[in-house]
Order: structure tokens, then C-alpha cells, then sequence
């Protein structure tokens, strides 16, 4: 499957385009029924684009100069009908600068380009306005937002995830054939439904990244890089944890009830 036009893909961009038309009509059946917006991230030659504006009004964030020309001329009548917002910016500047990609509520639906894609998804899980996540990345990194307390690919991203939503979960698989040129590694699409009542503390997701510096260690022995042996420790009695315990042994809610902790026993200090 070779994309028709004369545009080489760049690397540098994470440029895989998807060509399979079954998994571009697989991504449009499992958009939420809902009247939110839809934001896109890298609409590349808007192959995917296309099938989203059909449903519903959307905005896209493309980076590449070179795309930017394509996609104007592709979608002219629905930039003029203001069905179709295109946006020439690098995303992650975007939310640095305005905070969120809408103004109201939005689902953000996109073939995410790999080398940010975690980035863009916990700034997805920040951004007030973003409901729904229905998002194509490396499927090992879909396994690790979606995975359950003792899994192996259970991790700080995983815990934020679970805390943060209603629902999360893997779709599907997508091969590396379904891509021009085809990606090295299978790709996945990620669901995530978010509890909008949930906010996100950066801080918190600091002490889950101190908790797995080293995964296979002791979370006990992890912690005391940042957090006094004793203020650790009476926390570990009061909640009444083993020692022993490995990060990836430690649910949620738990992970949820030691940082709190942490935080008010470092305000008593
Ligand atoms: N949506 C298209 C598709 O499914 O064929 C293209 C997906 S391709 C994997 C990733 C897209 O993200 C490319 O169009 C790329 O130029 C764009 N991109 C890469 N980095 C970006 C960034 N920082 N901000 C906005 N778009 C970016």
C-alpha cells in the first residue's frame, strides 16, 4: 500500500501513514456517541481526517510545513464551511501556550506519532476539556496504560490511568502492513474514557516515577531516595504494607493513599 502522493515520510516526524481503509472504518465505529468535538493530532495526508469530518466538526494539529499545503487544498470546502479547523503547530507548543487543544469538550481521535505519543496522551489526561481517548500507538505502550496491578507491564502510566478513568482498555491490533512505510513494531488502538471529576497532580505522577526507578527492587527501598525512612515507614504501618512489597505489586487506590500521605506528612515536617 503506497501513498499516491508525492511526499517522502519523514522520520523525524514519526510519519507512518495508515492506508488499510478496514482499520480507518474499525477507529470511526468506535468513536463515542456523544456531541463532543473532535480533535485530531498529525492528520499526515488525511486519510483518517476525511472519515472524521464526516461525522463530526474537528480540529487538527499538524507539525510538517510540507503536509500543511496538502491538507489545505484536500479539505478547502470544509476549512470554509468551518467544518474543519487545521492548525500548524507543533501540539505539545499548542498546550503549553493555550492550555487546552478546545475550547469545549473534545474527543481527541489520531494516529499518534510514536516518539511523543506518551507525551501527548498524559497531556490528553491533564487537559480539562479532552473526555475520550481513541489513540494509535506502539502496542507495548498501550499494554502499559492498560495494564493491572501484578501484570509485568504494570507502571506508573497504568496506576495514572486507572485513577484518572472510567474505562480503559486495548481495541485492537494493527499490523505494520497497514502503514506506508510500514512501522517496525505492531501498534494498538488505545481506549480511554475519563472521569472529568478526576484532576491530574503533576506531582503525584513524580513520586509513581520515583516508585518505579528500579521495578524489580524493593518500593520500600525506591522511596527512600526522595521520602524520610521514618515518615516512610510509619506510612507503611498505618496502611499496613509489607516491606517486601515490588512496585508492581501495589494497587491504585493504595499507590493514591501513600501519596497523600506523603504529602501531608511532608507539610507536618
Ligand atoms: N493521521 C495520519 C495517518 O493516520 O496516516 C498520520 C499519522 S503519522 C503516524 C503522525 C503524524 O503526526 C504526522 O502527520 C506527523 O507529521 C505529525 N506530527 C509529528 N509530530 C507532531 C507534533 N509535535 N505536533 C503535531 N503533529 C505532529
Amino acid at each position: 500500500m503506497k501513498n499516491n502522493n508525492i511526499i517522502k515520510a519523514k522520520k523525524k516526524f514519526g510519519q507512518n501513514f495508515l492506508k488499510d481503509a478496514s482499520v480507518l472504518d474499525k477507529i470511526i465505529q468506535s468513536m463515542p456517541h456523544n456531541n463532543n468535538h473532535i480533535v485530531e493530532i498529525g492528520p499526515g495526508l488525511g486519510d483518517l481526517t476525511q472519515k472524521l469530518v464526516k461525522y463530526k466538526d474537528t480540529t487538527a494539529y499538524e507539525v510538517d510545513t510540507d503536509l500543511i499545503s496538502i491538507l489545505k487544498s484536500k479539505f478547502a470546502i470544509e476549512i470554509h464551511n468551518k467544518r474543519f479547523e487545521l492548525i500548524h503547530t507543533d501540539v505539545l507548543e499548542a498546550w503549553d501556550n493555550k492550555g487546552s487543544l478546545h475550547s469545549q469538550k473534545y474527543d481527541l481521535i489520531a494516529n499518534l506519532p510514536y516518539y511523543i505519543a506518551t507525551n501527548i496522551i498524559l497531556r490528553a489526561f491533564e487537559d480539562k476539556n479532552c473526555e475520550n481517548i481513541i489513540v494509535m500507538i506502539q502496542k507495548e505502550v498501550a499494554q502499559k496504560f492498560t495494564a493491572k496491578v501484578n501484570d509485568k507491564e504494570y507502571s506508573s502510566l497504568s496506576i495514572i490511568t486507572e485513577l484518572i478513568s472510567k474505562e480503559s482498555r486495548i481495541l485492537f491490533d494493527v499490523p505494520p502492513e497497514s502503514f506506508d512505510p510500514p512501522p517496525k513494531v505492531i501498534s494498538s488502538i488505545l481506549y480511554v474514557s475519563k472521569n472529568m471529576d478526576v484532576e491530574l497532580d503533576k506531582n503525584f505522577l513524580k513520586f509513581l516515577k520515583a516508585c518505579f526507578i528500579q521495578p524489580r527492587k524493593k518500593l520500600f527501598k525506591n522511596l527512600t531516595s526522595t521520602i524520610d525512612k521514618e515518615l516512610l515507614s510509619n506510612i507503611y504501618s498505618e496502611l499496613n504494607l509489607k516491606e517486601t512489597l515490588r512496585p508492581h505489586e501495589v494497587s491504585a487506590s493504595l499507590y493514591s493513599q501513600m501519596y497523600t500521605k506523603v504529602v501531608n506528612g511532608k507539610q507536618r515536617d
